[in-house]
Parts: structure tokens; C-alpha cells; sequence
């Protein structure tokens, strides 16, 4: 570990399982954002809201391979480590941890990590254990960490749906905080992925979160139907969709609320990135 001391703020950059014992150890109000790097306003607000509730907060940049299910996937995410330091510690993060591969998985993955059966839903369906490994790799950063809270973005509404679920089994002293999906003006949901996207296909993208907003009453009214969607959605140069279904958010994971709130999910193709939103 070392530190860096550019601007006044002092961030320290751990690596190493020990180190970071060390480092955290009397922390007793420890809030923990999980990223995977290429930092943008969406982690930010996560970010935010942590420095606001904790005392302390800890950032992790990890690209965990098991949850890619294309190599290439994996191979082209954005990785853009000193931009994300510098922003890091712009904002007044405590502690960053960038781990290895190895020191994550020393014995390999956890084969028998129980999930809750939504998983096998929506992005389930099309990316088989991705979930398994998500929630894996959360397991094993709680126990490292011990974090009072953790935080995760709406944007990944079935991952947070699916962690909250898994915390509230094996980890109850953390607690989930939920944030709001962060867009752009023309109302894309900031992701690391949109960094591949060409200015075109960013345009594409625009269009297509205007007409789910726009349409978002009438599919629920059931007035027009997806697959009418689904084509207008091909016309404007998407290649390939997983999945448009309407969802009450409420009762994804039971028990539920009683409250009925439709979202609309969405997964993507433009060009080979892939995209998720739910609106
Ligand atoms: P990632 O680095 O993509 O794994 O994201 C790390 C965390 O940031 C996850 O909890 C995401 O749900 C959250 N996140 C990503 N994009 C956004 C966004 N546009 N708005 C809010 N949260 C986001």
C-alpha cells in the first residue's frame, strides 16, 4: 500500500488482504461502494451518499472475471486507473482497494454460493451464473471488509434486488442502501460500458430511454404491446435485444411490499455492447 498526497486529500490505495486488515481495523462505521472502475457520476452519488452517512468510506476497483460471460466482454471493459484515483480523491474517499485476482480467489470461486432463484430472470437468462459470481465476489469483499453499509445503484436493479436479498441471509449487521440511476441529459443511465459506445450509438441509446419513458404508461395499460416496441427499437439500428418486460419492482424478491411500482427492464445490443436500464 502507499499514498498519495496530490491535491490536499489523502486517499490510501490498498492491495493487499493484510494491509487492509490493518488499515480498517478499529473502523467501527465503514461505508463500502464496490465498482469496477471507469468512474463516472453514477458511482459518484453512490460515493457521495457514503462520505454523508459514514465516517469513513471505502471504494473497490475490481474487474472480477467470473461474472463475464464473453471474453471480450471482460477483455474491452474501460480501465482507466489514474483517472479513477484522481476522481477518488477529488471527492474525499478514505480508502481505495485494488485488489488481485489472486487475492480474491486464492482457492478459486465458490461453486455452491446460494442465490436467490430471480437471478435465473431478465439478465439471468441470457448471462448463466452471472449472478453467482456477483454475489461470490460481494460475499467475499463483506468479510474482508466488514462494512456497516454498502452501496448499489438502481441502474443494476436486479443485482441490488438479488445482493439485498443475500445480505439480509448472511450478512445482517450490513445494511443495503439503494441509490437513484444517475443520467445523462439525454437521459442515457451512465455506465463504464457507454465509453465504447460511438457517438451514433450513444444517440441510439437516447432514443430508445425516450421511447420506454414515453410508452412506459401504455405498456402497462397493456394499449400497445412490446413486440410493436421491440420493432420500433430495431428500426433505429439496435441489433440484438435479450429482453423489454414489465416488472413490479415490489415484487421481484417476496416478502414484498404491498405498493405497486412497474419498471420497465430493458437489455440491449449496439454494436457488441451490451446495455441494461429499467425506467
Ligand atoms: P459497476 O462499476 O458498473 O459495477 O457499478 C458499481 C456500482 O455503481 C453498482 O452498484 C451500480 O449499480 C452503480 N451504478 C452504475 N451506474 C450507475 C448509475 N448510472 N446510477 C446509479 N448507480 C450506478
Amino acid at each position: 500500500s502507499f499514498t498519495y498526497n496530490i491535491s490536499n486529500l489523502q486517499m490510501k490505495i490498498i492491495s493487499h488482504k493484510k494491509k487492509l486488515k490493518k488499515f480498517i481495523l478499529g473502523e467501527r462505521n465503514l461505508g463500502f461502494v464496490p465498482t469496477m472502475g471507469a468512474i463516472h457520476k453514477g458511482h459518484l452519488s453512490l460515493i457521495k451518499k457514503s462520505i454523508a452517512q459514514c465516517n469513513k468510506t471505502i471504494v473497490s476497483i475490481f474487474v472480477n472475471k467470473p461474472q463475464f460471460n464473453r471474453i471480450n466482454d471482460y477483455k474491452k471493459y474501460p480501465r482507466v486507473l489514474k483517472k479513477d484515483i484522481s476522481l477518488l480523491k477529488k471527492i474525499g474517499v478514505h480508502y481505495l482497494f485494488l485488489p488481485s485476482h489472486n487475492q480474491i480467489y486464492p482457492d478459486g470461486i465458490n461453486k455452491r454460493i446460494k442465490v436467490h432463484p430471480f437471478s435465473k430472470k431478465l439478465c439471468g437468462k441470457y448471462r448463466p451464473h452471472h449472478f453467482e459470481s456477483v454475489v461470490d465476489v460481494v460475499d467475499r469483499f463483506i468479510k474482508l471488509i466488514h462494512p456497516k453499509k454498502i452501496y448499489f445503484g438502481e441502474k443494476d436493479m436486479q443485482q441490488l434486488k438479488i445482493i439485498e436479498d443475500f445480505i439480509k441471509k448472511n450478512h445482517s449487521y450490513v445494511k443495503v442502501v439503494a441509490c437513484k440511476t444517475i443520467r445523462e441529459k439525454n437521459g442515457i443511465a451512465l455506465s463504464s460500458r457507454n465509453f465504447l459506445l460511438s457517438f451514433d450509438e450513444r444517440m441510439i441509446a437516447s432514443k430508445i430511454y425516450k421511447i420506454l419513458r414515453m410508452r412506459k404508461n401504455n405498456l402497462i395499460k397493456k394499449s400497445i404491446y412490446i413486440t410493436d416496441i421491440k420493432k420500433k427499437i430495431f428500426t433505429l439500428g439496435v441489433n440484438k435485444i435479450d429482453y423489454i418486460e414489465i416488472l413490479d419492482i415490489n415484487k421481484l424478491i417476496k416478502p414484498y411490499k404491498n405498493k405497486v411500482i412497474y419498471k420497465v427492464f430493458i437489455a440491449y445490443f449496439l454494436g457488441s455492447t451490451r446495455l441494461i436500464d429499467n425506467i
